[in-house]
């Protein structure tokens, strides 16, 4: 599908031919939703698109929007974009502090406030004077309304042309470690990932499918923007529902019904959890073992999942036990996973129908070269390759080689047929008192096989030995007061420790798991807003009470 078009020019081609089609669903309370046809999308972006332009900001203003998943997110790039700015999304999770700095970093000269939960505590970090206009959805505030605006401003005629390397979007990486980083990303680079999904897509499950997509993962993250937003605007014959809360999830899918949906690990194994709160996993098991009845049974629980028109699934973000992805392909579900990052526009390597060997994240997609250089590390060369980091030309020289490949920082080895490995990322090997690194990420996979098991960090640098912290899975927490529970518990992360034990290196064995005292959330800043956890902030954390752990006795240790 490589052509010279940008994101623009698929979206003005969708208005004319589809105008009167259905492209985006909104739900707005009490079970009620309101749709958006291509014409009323594009006829309410271009009329903010109008009112953008009459401010007279420069080419390229950063104009940021701090907001849930909804319809007039997506609209609100729609417009930027026309105007001449850059989007800028901040993460709707985000700390007054994180809002500040983006919008700060960024020089933002105009803040769209969405759909939030925690706007009270977000509002301080909105520097006095900047300019806001509250998008429905968006909690009582005293700024101007996106309905105000659109109903007075004029849509913008015509087909507002950006340049290919003007730079469509800032993306501030989710920062798991340091200050976040804007991502500069460009239209042509943008476009052409996009299109790489899409023709992946249609690879995948054929070019005649009917596209349904949720949207509810963050769409600050380049995942969901992406793979949903962008994909989903080059395609353009579609329908994208928004999710309402968490609350209403299974709903939101049952009305959405996506023929595609792609997760982050954590919450593929939430679900998973969910299904085997209703009926344990052994018994499953054998159901679906049973011929004829097993597809029955398997069906079912796509359904009770709303998973059941899903053609193509995707696993991506952060690392996946391969057990979990083999437990939905058993299902019948056509599960995916992904290896990519913010700065290749989540464009850089996925397994496929016939490349999927378990432990490995499949081949580049088409496009992409893969290197991988003398100490392991990960290079890559995307369509979807960032520009650069924003005002930190400095890092260039860093994380790109001469000939232009990006230095992921992820380690990896090549398996059959090109299939790529992932043993590791560089920033976070860290030694014991055994002298050898240690990578951490493909031993906390082995350890979150375990379905009693919701997240877990390996650590123990300058420690006599690595050991492992878990969080035990949600439906356990509770019950763990109970004696029976418990010891039910503590035998499987014993099982847990000498299997985990047994598939590692010598330097790499755990003295010991222990059982977080709370869940690691967002909320207390120990995940990232993709829920990937936040491994300093943790160690800090726990950082006094290695000693007393590392001198008691036993396997499993409570905190
Ligand atoms: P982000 O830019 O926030 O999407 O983070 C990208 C990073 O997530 C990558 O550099 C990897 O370290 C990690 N990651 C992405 N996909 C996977 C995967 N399938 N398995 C393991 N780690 C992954």
């Amino acid at each position: 599908m490589s052509t010279s078009k940008l994101i623009l020019d698929y979206v003005y081609e969708h208005e004319s031919a589809l105008a009167d089609q259905i492209y985006l669903t909104q739900p707005v309370g009490n079970g009620q939703v309101v749709d958006y046809t291509w014409r009323q999308m594009m006829d309410q972006a271009r009329r903010m698109a109008t009112h953008l332009a009459s401010r007279g900001f420069e080419p390229g203003a950063r104009i940021a929007i701090l907001s849930k998943n909804t319809a007039h997110f997506m609209m609100t790039e729609l417009a930027i974009w026309m105007s001449g700015g850059t989007t800028v999304a901040i993460f709707p999770t985000e700390s007054a502090e994180t809002v500040k700095y983006v919008l700060e970093h960024s020089g933002a000269s105009l803040l769209f406030v969405g759909k939030l939960d925690t706007w009270p505590q977000q509002m301080p970090g909105v520097p006095a004077g900047l300019p806001c206009i509250a998008l429905p959805l968006a909690p009582t505030t005293t700024f101007d309304t996106w309905d105000a605006i659109v109903k007075t401003s004029p849509p913008m005629a015509g087909k507002p042309q950006r340049k290919p390397d003007d730079v469509a979007m800032l993306m501030y990486t989710s920062g798991s470690t340091g200050t976040p980083k804007g991502v500069m990303h460009s239209f042509e680079r943008a476009t052409r990932a996009s299109e790489g999904i899409v023709a992946y897509q249609d690879k995948q499950v054929g070019s005649d499918f009917v596209y349904r997509a949720l949207s509810y993962l963050p769409l600050a993250h380049i995942f969901e923007r992406a793979w949903i937003e962008c994909a989903g605007l080059v395609r353009g014959r579609g329908h994208v529902f928004f999710a309402e809360s968490l609350d209403t999830f299974l709903q939101d899918l049952q009305r959405a019904r996506p023929t595609v949906f792609i997760s982050v690990p954590r919450l593929w194994l939430k679900f998973q959890q969910g299904v085997f709160s209703k009926m344990p996993a052994k018994k499953l098991d054998f159901l679906l073992s049973v011929p004829l009845l097993g597809k029955i049974v398997a069906r079912k629980v796509l359904t009770q999942l709303g998973l059941n028109d899903v053609l193509l699934a995707g696993s991506g973000s952060a690392p996946i036990p391969p057990a979990l992805i083999a437990w939905y392909r058993r299902l019948g579900l056509n599960l995916m996973e992904g290896y990519a990052m913010t700065e290749d526009f989540a464009y850089s390597h996925t397994t496929t129908s016939t490349l999927n060997a378990a432990g490995h994240v499949g081949v580049p997609f088409p496009g992409v070269q893969r290197r991988i250089n003398a100490d392991g590390e990960i290079l890559i060369k995307s369509p979807g390759t960032l520009v650069g980091y924003y005002k930190r030309p400095d890092l260039d020289a860093e994380t790109f080689t001469a000939d232009g490949f990006f230095m992921t920082g992820d380690l990896g080895e090549e398996g059959p047929n090109g299939q790529l490995k992932l043993t590791g990322r560089k920033k976070e090997l860290f030694k014991t008192g055994k002298g050898k690194y240690v990578a951490p990420a493909p031993i906390e996979n082995l350890i979150n096989e375990s379905p009693m098991v919701e997240l877990s960090l390996v650590s123990g640098v300058g420690q006599q030995a690595a050991y492992a912290m878990v969080v035990p899975a949600e439906s356990l927490r509770p019950r763990l007061t109970d004696p029976a529970v418990r010891a039910e518990f503590i035998e499987e992360m014993t099982a847990v420790l000498s299997r985990v034990n047994s598939k590692v290196a010598d330097y790499e064995q755990l003295k010991m798991i222990v059982v977080a005292r709370d869940p690691w959330s967002m909320d207390n800043g120990f995940l990232t807003p993709t829920m990937k956890i936040k491994r300093s902030r943790i160690e800090t954390a726990v950082d006094p009470e290695v000693a007393k752990w590392f001198a008691a006795k036993g396997p499993v240790i409570w905190q």
